[in-house]
């Protein structure tokens, strides 16, 4: 059997993401990883929260509470999110799990054997008050350039000149506000990337089917001078994988941890031995080491374009500079940013929609087809309350819930609810028939490729069909006439609605397991061949009407939900 790994970037533990974020990574990793299960092939879906770093840290004192705490509330939380999103992850792990603890520091230990590791003596803001060295970005003060006096030691906000912390006037720590800062030397390990040029550069050369956006930034980022920097893995904070080499102490590096960005992809790794360990799968090295099965594995990562460089050349010099035999990522799909109603997504100004909210308001169906049917794939899109409404009402209400409560209602007046068994089918159903088949065929092509936007409009177009074609048979009008052939109708009609909903789960899990329910159907193999497609619901089996599948959002809704989610403009 096929088997395909998939992997969605992992979302920082602090905070509750935007549909921007959803739709840049676990939205469009869940409707491939849907898509290849119902095509038959094993799949190992995985996600996990991304939990260190001083951010973590800041955000669990100030909601008072201790880190470790903090990352396993919000974990609940984001996992309690992603499955009122039905993100169907095999697991969804986290990043401090002991799996990842392990793993981090057995691939430090390889790397630093493959002298592929230097210790570097920096200087660096320590806070006496603090107990602790500073990052950066958690120093305040006033900028030289435009005495704006929030600015932060790596950057001014307000006039965005560059800065290292000791350019700024009265500097403070952003943590207590203490000014008893001093410089202290200290001693970190960075990953001697640059080394490793010619060997990523060869590698990323081998993928002539990545998408264009993958490439182009993967070999900017190359190539660029700035972008294969040698690259400081350690950190002076508390919370974090404790510096170790392999099993071992490693002298020197007593109390620090593994700067965040290089323990949060192995975490792809670590999550399947998690899986295991959870009980849901028995041996996680098939997926993952290609001396135990994993060079069979489709590997497919997806993620937002900012996440491109950490998954073309950081991570790739992780698992190449080890030695060892991991599986390497075999197609980046990439995303471009959602932005929202003339701007863009804003966390501290509550602008746009965020995911739980989103939820509160409609189920979670409708956001995934006009996410999905909309997502930022060759450039930047926007989300626009008009077009949500357009789209929702016309696709999903309009189409495909019009049809399968027009043909259930009519049967139940006619038939009673019970698939018909009179009549033949005549040139009309073997044309539809033929049409969908090319379709059906167009659909699957766009979907292997993660073609998103085009599969979700070749779906359109099939549910459209269905809709075509009963207009132009009328089963209401020739009924009257001919009783048998409205009967054949019917009947072709209703086995429309199973075949519609196998290939429409990928988008929208909920619907489609309405819709086969309803129609008593369990057969829930792809329907490949649509002639066996459509002789799934025998004439004679019973079915029930269901419910409004999609209900319309009105204006007065629109309007409501625009103003809602407009933030607070500063
Ligand atoms: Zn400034």
């Amino acid at each position: 059997m096929e088997r395909v790994l998939i992997t969605s970037a992992i979302p920082y533990i602090n905070g509750i993401k935007h549909l921007g974020n959803l739709v840049g990574s676990q939205l469009p990793a869940d409707l491939f990883a849907r898509y290849n299960r119902g095509r038959g092939r094993e799949v190992l879906f995985l996600c996990a929260t991304d939990e260190h770093g001083t951010p973590a840290e800041l955000a669990a004192a100030k909601a008072g509470m201790d880190v470790a705490e903090y990352c396993a509330k919000m974990h609940a939380v984001q996992a309690e999110i992603a499955r009122g999103f039905r993100l169907s992850f095999d697991h969804f792990g986290r990043s401090s799990s002991p799996q990842n603890h392990e793993l981090t520091q057995h691939f430090a230990g390889r790397l630093a054997e493959a002298g592929l590791i230097s210790e570097v003596s920096e200087r660096q803001v320590y806070s006496n008050a603090d107990g602790r060295f500073l990052p950066d970005r958690y120093i305040e003060g006033t900028c030289p350039n435009c005495g704006y006096d929030k600015a932060r030691g790596d950057q001014c906000e307000n006039c965005t000149k560059q800065l290292d912390p000791t350019d700024l006037i009265d500097p403070r720590s952003a943590i207590s506000g203490s000014t008893d800062l001093e410089v202290r030397e200290t001693k970190h390990l960075y990953l001697r990337q640059s080394s490793m040029r010619d060997q990523l550069n060869a590698w990323i050369d081998s993928k002539t089917d990545w998408p264009i956006l993958t490439t182009s930034i993967a070999k900017k980022w190359l190539n660029d001078g700035d972008g294969l920097q040698d690259r400081g893995i350690t950190r002076d904070l508390d919370w974090g994988i404790l510096v170790k080499k392999g099993k071992d102490e490693w002298p020197g590096m007593e109390g620090k941890v593994f700067y965040v960005w290089f323990d949060a992809p192995i975490e792809y790794i670590a999550c399947a031995a998690e899986w295991v360990d959870a009980g849901k799968g028995d041996d996680w090295e098939r997926w993952w080491r290609t001396d135990k099965g994993a060079q069979d594995v489709r590997y497919v990562q997806f993620m937002g374009k900012d996440n491109v460089p950490f998954h073309t050349l950081s991570f790739p010099a992780t698992i190449l500079g080890s030695g060892e035999p991991w599986k390497l990522v075999d197609y980046i799909k990439s995303f471009n940013y959602l932005n929202y109603d003339g701007g863009q997504f804003s966390t501290s100004q509550g602008r746009g929609v965020f995911m739980d909210q989103a939820l509160s308001i409609l189920p979670s169906d409708y956001w995934r087809w006009w996410l999905l049917s909309h997502a930022p794939e060759t450039s930047d899109s926007e989300f626009t309350w008009e077009n949500f409404q357009a789209g929702v009402n016309k696709d999903l209400a309009d189409v495909l819930g019009n049809f399968v409560s027009r043909i259930t209602k009519f049967c139940r007046s006619k038939f009673g609810e019970v698939i018909p068994e009179a009549g033949d089918y005549s040139a009309q159903e073997a044309q539809v028939m033929a049409d969908l088949q090319a379709r059906l065929a167009a659909y699957q092509a766009h979907m292997e490729a993660i073609e998103i936007r085009k599969a979700a409009a070749e779906l359109r177009a099939i549910w459209v069909l269905g809709n075509e074609y009963l207009q132009s048979a009328a089963p209401w009008t020739v009924f009257k006439e001919d009783p048998d052939r409205a009967a054949a109708i019917t009947r072709f009609s209703l086995n429309l609605i199973p075949f519609y909903a196998l290939l429409s789960a990928p988008f929208i899990p909920d619907a489609a397991q309405a819709m086969l329910d309803a129609m008593g159907c369990k057969d829930y193999a792809w329907p490949e061949d649509v002639a066996e497609g459509l002789s799934r619901l025998p004439a004679g089996q019973g079915f029930t009407v269901p419910e409004v599948l999609f209900a319309k959002i009105s204006d007065e809704q629109r309007e409501e939900w625009q103003a809602r989610f407009a933030g607070v403009r500063s």
